[in-house]
């Protein structure tokens, strides 16, 4: 027993560090969408996050754009509770049929003027759910889309050059 406690003890870590974004590169970018945000609505974005049947692989990406490391909202980025409050839906997986209505229902309470981003390989085309009985499919299906953020799942820099694009795009 002596033994393997001392193994432990004197063994380093056998997970390696995860990999880095550039710090100075996620600076630039969280400044640029702040920047494009108040240039077109006057005030920092507001993003209803929907899920309509993903497998959470997106939700954790999303999720991590607020977490100490990305801290996004630093840069004005702000997550809603409320359809009501939101500019920009933020819509995750194939859309499964019970899903369909509550995403119909939902971009209908958001008020103009909206978009909506489908984030995901599966928001795009259905992705590793494709054909399933249970989907209805792609987000644009059900609602018009502005912009797909593709990858299975797209990282939280992904997210965030898409979002700035939006924000850019928008009249
Ligand atoms: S795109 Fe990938 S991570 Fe996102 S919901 Fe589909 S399977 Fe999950």
């Amino acid at each position: 027993m002596q033994k393997f406690l001392f193994q432990g003890l004197l063994r380093g870590a056998l997970t390696e560090p995860p990999p880095r974004p550039e710090d100075a590169m996620l600076a630039e970018l969280g400044q640029a969408l702040e920047r494009a945000a108040r240039e077109k609505l006057g005030r920092s974005l507001a993003i209803r996050e929907v899920d309509a049947g993903s497998c959470n692989g997106c939700e954790l990406e999303i999720h991590a754009l607020s977490n100490a490391f990305y801290d996004l909202e630093r840069f004005g980025l702000r997550f809603v509770a409320s359809p009501r409050h939101a500019d920009v839906l933020l819509v995750t997986g194939p859309v499964t049929k019970n899903m369909k209505e509550a995403l119909e229902r939902t971009y209908n309470a958001t008020p103009d003027p909206k978009w909506v981003v489908a984030v995901g390989d599966c928001a795009f085309d259905g992705g590793v759910f494709a054909g399933s009985y249970a989907c209805v499919g792609a987000v644009s299906q059900v609602v018009p889309v502005d912009l797909h953020i593709r990858g299975c799942p797209p990282d939280p820099v992904a997210l965030l050059k898409g979002l700035i694009a939006l924000v850019d795009k928008a009249g």
